[in-house]
């Protein structure tokens, strides 16, 4: 797994196209503080100490530049559309995580915008959320290749996603949510290394970087199993996710999907 000295690199590689590209004013990232970070090994105090001096909105565009060009795993990097880093709210207080990028969303570059994206929009509605309220994201940033003529997704492998955690990590640094929902199995297994059964899992709080992690079945689980008892599992999680966030819950949404069929 790459060190944090490694990302603070390429926070620095990133900073400086930047700033060569729009100038130190737009960029609000003065030299000192790329010689600072080009400085090696840099105690991760140091590091983060630095970083607390530039701005979140510039580490978050520099992080995802890194990413943009990010040939780790060359296989990914040569078959992918694009990578797809993340969409909403990048400081939400409510962050989802899948596995990775489907068809879809490598055409379109954003997560979850296939059928099961379009059930996680109406979950977060349900809720009496946006997805402009929350960030969406990935342990993976590139689909996961495919055989030539092969149709459909696989899920990622667990050293692509080991090589790929550290955005991830990154990502939740800077967004700093209060609570994160790990979107399945996969998802679950890429953050936190567990690899349980994920109805042995849902419904529990775990963490991730001191977070509050709830585990909930991904929505192409529902989609492949839609009677209104599973509905009603992963219902039960959300609203652990407003309680525990402190939304208001009405009594119609305490009851969805409570006949099971
Ligand atoms: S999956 Fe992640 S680590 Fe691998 S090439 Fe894509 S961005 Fe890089």
């Amino acid at each position: 797994m790459p060190s944090l000295q490694a990302t603070a690199a390429l926070l620095e590689q990133s900073l400086r196209t930047r700033r060569d590209l729009l100038g130190r004013r737009s960029t609000g990232v003065t030299r000192e503080s790329l010689d600072r970070l080009s400085r090696t090994p840099a105690p991760l105090s140091q590091i983060s100490n630095l970083k607390c001096e530039v701005p979140r909105g510039t580490q978050f565009d520099a992080l995802r530049e890194a990413v943009s060009v990010c040939r780790k795993c060359e296989n990914l990097a040569a078959s992918r559309t694009q990578t797809v880093f993340g969409s909403g709210n990048p400081q939400a207080d409510l962050m989802f995580v899948g596995e990775a990028p489907g068809v879809d969303e490598d055409r379109q570059g954003e997560p979850f915008v296939g059928r099961a994206g379009e059930l996680l929009t109406k979950i977060i509605h349900a809720m009496g959320l946006t997805r402009d309220d929350i960030y969406i994201a990935n342990v993976l940033k590139c689909r996961p290749d495919t055989a030539p003529g092969a149709s459909g997704n696989r899920p990622p492998e667990p050293l692509e996603m080991q090589r790929c955690l550290p955005y991830l990590r990154e990502q939740i640094a800077l967004i700093q949510p209060r609570i994160l929902v790990a979107l399945g199995k996969t998802a679950m297994a890429g953050l936190t290394g567990r690899d349980e059964a994920m109805g042995a899992m849902r419904g529990r709080w775990f963490t991730f970087e001191n977070i509050p992690l709830l585990a909930t079945y991904h929505p192409s689980y529902l989609l492949r199993n839609d009677s209104n008892a599973e509905k009603r599992k992963v219902w039960e999680d959300m609203l652990l996710v407003m309680e525990k966030l402190g939304m208001p819950v009405s009594e119609k949404q305490r009851g969805f999907f409570r006949s099971a069929s």
